[in-house]
């Protein structure tokens, strides 16, 4: 069971999908999960949109229940990989609980660290496939057709909360709300820290390298 922590564009959806491919488990994204509620305009998808496109967060009994929903499906059963949960420490004891209750193991939390001022320049020039999730940077990690998924050929959209003042709000509530989590599973002993400001690939061999399957 990995968690990934890190600020927005830390390059935690990323890492993600390609651990989840290497490992054959699902990658559990809270995020991911919710821009497909506010497409497909869920109850939970209205709740969510307009705090989403703000930058705020979702209120935890929202996002706890909708992951436990995720991940008591069966093909979790072998493990997961949390992107973007948990967020907020409420969050974090409500996943402690559930993995407890569950008999699963402990969760190791891999912070992936990038310099704030880095941030915000990848969060402007990312670009998503709105049909299978591929995440791409016009900068560092461009399709090979321009504005077009590699994998499906779908036109490319940016994130309606990759705007500037939402961007600016993501980082604030990533500071106050998110970045204490680093402290809550560094004093457990289930914390690993890795230089996320790397191209992609590198970021994943050190990942698996560092949990020992290179
Ligand atoms: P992400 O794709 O992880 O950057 O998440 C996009 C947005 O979804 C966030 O800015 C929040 O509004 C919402 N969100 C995702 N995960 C959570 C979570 N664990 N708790 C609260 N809100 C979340």
């Amino acid at each position: 069971m990995l968690i990934l922590l890190g600020a927005p564009g830390a390059g935690k959806g990323t890492q993600a999908r390609a651990l989840s491919r290497r490992f054959g488990i699902p990658s559990i994204s809270t995020g991911e999960m919710l821009r497909e509620a506010v497409e497909n305009q869920t109850p939970l998808g209205r709740a969510a949109q307009r705090l989403m496109e703000s930058g705020a967060l979702v209120p935890d009994d929202l996002v706890c229940q909708f992951v436990r929903e995720r991940a008591d499906r069966p093909d979790s059963k072998a493990g997961f990989i949390l992107d973007g949960f948990p967020r907020t420490l409420d969050q974090a004891r409500f996943l402690d609980e559930w993995l407890l209750r569950e008999g699963h193991g402990k969760p190791l939390a891999l912070n992936l660290r990038v310099e704030p001022e880095k941030l915000v320049a990848r969060l402007a020039s990312r670009r998503l496939c709105p049909r299978c999730g591929a995440i791409y940077n016009l900068l560092s990690a461009p399709p090979r057709v321009a504005g077009r998924c590699d994998i499906d050929g779908t036109p490319l959209v940016e994130r309606a909360d990759d705007k500037e003042e939402a961007i600016r709000k993501r980082l604030v509530e990533y500071e106050a709300q998110t970045r204490p989590l680093i402290d809550y599973y560094r004093e457990k002993g289930q914390l690993r820290e890795l230089d996320g400001d790397r191209e992609a690939p590198a970021l994943t061999m050190a990942i698996l390298q560092l949990l020992g399957m290179p």
